[in-house]
């Protein structure tokens, strides 16, 4: 698939670096990256039930629901990798959001990104994200799921 090249610059030690993602104005699109692998996931936010399905299961929570609309979308992009994606090869989570790693010193922190002008785009292959652990739940489980990551997550 065809991705943005951005430019980030780390928090730790400015060392600046490109890393793909999602081409601006792919309304409903996202890059998943992995909290402790360099792989990443593709997800069309509007095709993939699921991610409908856990944005109603956690406004079935009283304190997300009371907050406001663009707070209820970042508890969403939060929980919603771990909760309904099946997690990389070495077990760790997919999440909406994640900055890359810093290829010097490590970090994901980052003090700033852009894209880059002229736009620079690369042509990667991203699995689309699945969901083999989230189907076989019944609905109560997935409930439960939704509720412990909410928990894990501070909310
Ligand atoms: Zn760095």
């Amino acid at each position: 698939m065809k991705l943005e090249l951005m430019q980030y610059t780390c928090s730790t030690g400015a060392h600046q670096f490109v890393a793909p993602e999602i081409a601006s104005g792919s309304y409903g699109d996202f890059l998943l990256r992995s909290e402790a692998s360099e792989e990443m996931r593709f997800l069309n936010g509007i095709e993939d039930a699921t991610y409908n399905e856990v944005n109603a299961l956690i406004l079935e929570n009283a304190r997300v629901r009371s907050l406001p609309a663009n707070s209820r979308i970042e508890v969403l992009w939060k929980i919603y990798g771990a909760t309904a994606c099946d997690p990389d090869a070495m077990g760790s989570p997919f999440h909406i959001g994640l900055m890359p790693t810093c290829p010097v010193c490590g970090g994901r922190e980052m003090a700033a990104w852009d894209c880059a002008y002229p736009a620079r785009l690369v042509d990667v292959d991203v699995r689309v994200v699945s969901h083999r652990a989230w189907t076989t739940l019944d609905p109560e489980q997935k409930r439960l799921r939704v509720a412990e990551q909410l928990a894990r997550s501070g909310n």
